[in-house]
């Protein structure tokens, strides 16, 4: 990978002293810098690095009108020598290139999107909290910047990174309902590609779920209902008599998650049982009726792996057993953890010391 230098403005009021690292609220905290890169005449340039601080738009900027903007989730981690440790990075870098791909953005060289995070977090890395469950979390994000009304892919467009340092995410068992009626994502959809629309477009339906005391919803097929995609922002797994079952991704519909890909990679290297299948809804309710249902669980960046304790199905509520100290999720949850604190090994080279 070839490095270059960005040039930095340093902050000259460091927030650092201001924050309290032992009551950190996700997403409130925001790390003292930002890296921006603009895309103009189809090259990407003037990469700098500044303090976090507001930015000027034009009131006719597309993405406000059009919603042409891209996201992605990650984590950065301190070990016990104190050195920070990014997991997966590269396939960070490379599903913002598929989303951009889907949404008319441009690409954005890996090596950039690389480079600009290793130099962001060396600067700021007095930001990425110690102790097991703290964690940096770190948006990289890109949207159009054209001043333009009509309705066109952008000429220009703005890739960013800030971090926000986050405290032990204590992943309380969740509820879900099986939602029959709201859509996340259909074929032929943008259902895989991390786009901000897809996100406002699911905020009613959950807002209906919490209204009826579920935490998140267990999104189905747009066409038919009948067949479970993922859960709230999260890809979901069942273990159902001993398989792992998760929906494939090959539908267009299904966000292809980096822990859905390291913990199906991890039970591979286990010889756990895995079927990439899609688990239709009566499936799931005969499981869970029969007490075949032995595990639910969401997988995503934020929580890592967030335990389902009550699921809605048709109207009734069906309860979860406690996951036993030996169940899959549990291991597969502290193995995460290990190699992301750099306390056992890391077979699969996931995490880049900065
Ligand atoms: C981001 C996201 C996930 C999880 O992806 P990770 O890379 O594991 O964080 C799952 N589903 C949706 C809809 C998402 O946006």
């Amino acid at each position: 990978m070839s490095t270059f230098s960005i040039p930095v403005t340093k902050t000259t009021h460091s927030k650092l002293s201001e924050t309290d690292f032992s009551s950190l609220v996700f997403g409130k905290s925001i790390s003292d810098h930002m890296f921006v890169a603009d895309y103009q005449n189809g090259a990407w340039g003037d990469f700098r690095i500044v303090p976090y601080g507001p930015m000027e738009i034009y009131p006719g900027n597309a993405t406000l009108h059009y919603g042409q903007a891209i996201f992605e989730g990650m984590k950065a981690y301190k070990n016990e020598k104190g050195e920070v440790l990014v997991f997966r990075a590269e396939a960070n870098a490379k599903r913002l290139n598929e989303s951009a791909a889907r949404m008319c953005m441009p690409q954005l060289p890996e090596s950039i999107f690389l480079e600009a995070l290793k130099q962001l977090l060396s600067l700021d890395r007095d930001w990425v909290p110690q102790g097991k469950g703290s964690s940096l979390y770190i948006r990289p994000f890109m949207f159009a910047m054209d001043n333009y009304l009509g309705v066109k892919a952008s000429d220009t467009y703005r890739f960013m990174i800030f971090t926000s340092p986050v405290g032990a995410y204590y992943s309380k068992p969740v509820s879900v309902k099986v939602e029959t009626t709201y859509t996340r994502a259909c074929e032929g959809g943008t259902g895989e590609a991390k786009a901000a629309g897809n996100y406002a477009a699911s905020l009613y339906p959950a807002l209906q779920a919490q209204k009826e005391g579920y935490d998140q919803l267990l999104w189905t097929d747009g066409k038919t209902h009948s067949q479970i995609e993922e859960s709230g922002t999260m890809n979901v797994m069942f273990k159902i008599k001993g398989t792992l079952i998760t929906a494939p991704t090959h539908s267009g519909t299904i966000l292809k998650g980096i822990t859905r890909n390291s913990v199906l990679q991890l039970a591979k290297d286990w010889g756990q049982a895995v079927e990439e299948c899609f688990l239709t809804v009566s499936e799931l309710e005969e499981a869970l009726k029969n007490g075949s249902l032995e595990e639910a669980f969401g997988v995503g960046t934020a929580a890592t792996i967030a335990f389902i304790h009550k699921i809605k199905v048709n109207g009734k509520d069906y309860l979860l057993p406690e996951p036993k100290p030996e169940a899959f999720s549990k291991r597969v949850l502290s193995t995460l953890d290990g190699i992301k604190y750099g306390e056992i090994q890391d077979p699969h080279q996931w995490m880049t010391t900065i």
